[in-house]
């Protein structure tokens, strides 16, 4: 195969990977992977899994053809793959459990028409909700249909990048697979079909857009038949329920199908057990701090309850539904937004409530420490120092900085006295500046673009300082404006203005002399301690005083050509502008290194 006349590379890859290990199927540095979808519009960190799609998106744009693994993804199912929430299910007594609302997903290939369909459905339906109120958007919403809820999960975003499609599937107990009528089976409707497949989740084909006049329904549902999906009235066991999610026709039906299958399958839970649930998303809220939505699905999860979910924890101080209503309590599918936690948790990761914050930290802290030394193994550090290598090499001819500030009023100041210093040879380039502390986003956003951050009376969350640690990114902190473009200014000196340190890299001793016509003397040597490189300097010392120094300009072991020759070792030196070796001569072979001064003050 050829790709712009390059051979693209076949590669399998599984329904969802980790960014680190897509970094390595495809081998190249996870900090590649997270600037190419960064350049795509979505944050992510290198334990974040993202799913198939993305991944292939990635993965081609590095010259890989991505194919998915469906079939090893089915063949490792088996109950450790079983989601969590499942076995919790699964290991509560079968007397206490009781028929909990159905937790659909909307699945389909781009454009189909997902989003038209969840707005139809939340307009038409949104139980609980005045008529023509607004409802908000937490990420899950529920309806009521004939007298049953159904909660539905509504991921906002672009489906090729949302990490939570592929977890859609495992979230759900039913998928609601999207196919346009006048566009038919298209590769992201047969990955959808995959990933509902290989989590064992049940399909009900919507086939939209049955209004437009090229609509086909008879070649989709052969389409359909083809990737295993057979239309029950072919006497497959796939329902297709024809729509049009635009004139709101065949929702009713819709609905119907998601509870017949849903009565066909046990749908319980056990509002009396643990309390187990995953996170659908969060956000940080200026007013209520973060807002997370967690959808419940074991045991009843109520105001007060300790909740840690990934990393961050907290006691819930209040909760809301999909209307915006207070609630104390949420039993299973429900989900609601809560306040109270202590930083943002990732969409995706599961929670659950523990009986303490005490038990909370020191789950936290355990947490920490094992991502620690996962995260140490890709650590790649963004200091002043190597910014200042890279524009020693030419490649940063700015200093690059994030901007956070605890309110507008302060960051216009900030950001235009820093665009002032920008003057000089050196520009400063603010890459973000933002009211708010710094998060997890504004480090990987530093991570990927070799910046730094400044934060003016505000604090990182502990996910953003641990993430900084990890991946070696400077946190700078101030509350004195004038302090801060000092620091900067003086930063930027230092970056014009690099002090040089010596680093001795080993001696040599000259124990014999040559003359080679047209190049002058070598000095035949035999290194003494550390070693002598090629691309170093070389001082020549007789007696204790020196007597020349300059560039190496020639080394030799035996015959041939080096780059360095160790301790314990003979070879031939030539050094630039100096040839007066004499036997009993002392070598000294040395680098100049460049330190940028701001090191320490910035
Ligand atoms: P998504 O990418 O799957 O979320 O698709 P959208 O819901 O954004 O829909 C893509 C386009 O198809 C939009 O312009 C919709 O107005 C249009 N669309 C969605 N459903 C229908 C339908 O039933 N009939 C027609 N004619 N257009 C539709």
């Amino acid at each position: 195969m050829s790709n712009n006349g390059q051979s693209v590379k076949n590669i399998q890859l599984p329904a969802t990977i980790t960014i680190r290990d897509l970094a390595k199927a495809i081998d190249v540095s996870p900090i590649d992977v997270i600037k190419k979808l960064m350049a795509n519009g979505v944050m992510v960190n290198i334990n974040q899994q993202i799913d198939f799609d993305t991944a292939a998106i990635v993965a081609s744009e590095l010259g890989y053809e991505a194919t998915l693994e469906v079939e090893e993804t089915e063949k490792k199912e088996n109950l450790g793959e079983i989601p969590l929430w499942r076995r919790v299910i699964l290991s509560e007594d079968v007397n206490q459990l009781v028929n909990r609302p159905p937790v659909v997903t909307i699945l389909g290939h781009v454009d189909h028409g997902k989003t038209t369909l969840l707005d139809a459905i939340r307009h038409t339906n949104v139980a609980g909700a005045e008529v023509g109120g607004i409802t908000q958007h937490i990420g899950a919403y529920q309806i009521e249909h004939n007298g049953q809820l159904i909660t539905f999960l509504d991921t906002p975003g672009h489906a090729a990048f949302t990490a939570m499609r592929a977890r859609g599937a495992q979230g759900a107990d039913i998928v609601v697979l999207v196919v346009a009528a006048d566009d038919g089976v298209m590769p992201q409707t047969k990955e959808a079909a995959a990933h509902a497949k290989a989590a064992h989740v049940p399909i009900i084909v919507a086939l939209n857009k049955i209004d437009k006049p090229n609509a086909d329904v008879d070649r989709v549902k052969q389409q359909l038949a083809e990737i295993g999906l057979v239309p029950d009235e072919w006497d497959g066991d796939t329902i297709v329920v024809p729509i049009s999610a635009k004139q709101k026709k065949g929702l009713e039906d819709l609905l119907e199908a998601i509870l017949l299958v849903a009565d066909n399958l046990d749908i319980k839970a056990n509002p009396r057990g643990k309390i187990i649930g995953t996170v659908i998303e969060a956000k940080v809220d200026r007013a209520k701090g973060v807002l997370a939505t967690l959808l419940v699905q074991n045991g009843t999860l109520e105001v007060g309850d300790v909740v840690i979910a990934g990393i961050s924890y907290g006691r819930l101080k209040a909760m809301f539904d999909h209307t915006g209503k207070k609630v104390r309590k949420a039993g299973p599918s429900t989900p609601v937004s809560v306040m109270g936690l202590n930083d943002v948790p990732q969409a995706g990761e599961m929670f659950e409530v523990v009986n303490s914050e005490k038990d909370a930290r020191a789950i936290m802290i355990e947490r920490t420490q094992t991502q620690k030394s996962v995260d140490n193994i890709a650590k790649k550090p963004v200091t002043l120092e190597q910014l200042f290598d890279s524009f020693q090499a030419g490649d940063v001819r700015e200093l690059r900085l994030i901007i956070k500030a605890d309110v507008q009023g302060s960051l216009e100041p900030i950001v235009n006295s820093l665009k002032e210093l920008s003057k000089g040879e050196i520009a400063v380039n603010i890459l973000h500046a933002e009211t708010g502390n710094i998060s997890e986003s504004d480090v990987m956003l530093a991570s990927a673009s070799n910046a730094v951050i400044v934060g003016f009376n505000v604090q990182a969350d502990t996910a953003a300082r641990n993430m900084a640690e990890a991946e070696g990114v400077s946190i700078r902190y101030y509350d004195i404006i004038y302090r801060l473009t000092e620091d900067v200014e003086k930063a930027l000196k230092g970056m014009l203005e690099p002090e040089e340190k010596e680093v001795t890299l080993g001696h040599a001793e000259v124990r014999a002399v040559f003359h080679i016509s047209k190049v002058g003397n070598i000095a035949g040597c035999y290194v003494t301690n550390g070693e002598i490189r090629r691309n170093a300097r070389i001082r020549v010392f007789r007696k204790g005083e020196v007597v020349g120094e300059g560039a190496v300009s020639s080394l030799k072991h035996l015959t041939e050509d080096v780059r360095e020759v160790k301790q314990g070792f003979e070879c031939g030196i030539g050094v630039k502008g100096f040839d007066a070796f004499e036997k009993g001569d002392t070598l000294e072979c040395f680098i100049i290194e460049k330190a940028a001064i701001s090191k320490d003050v910035f």
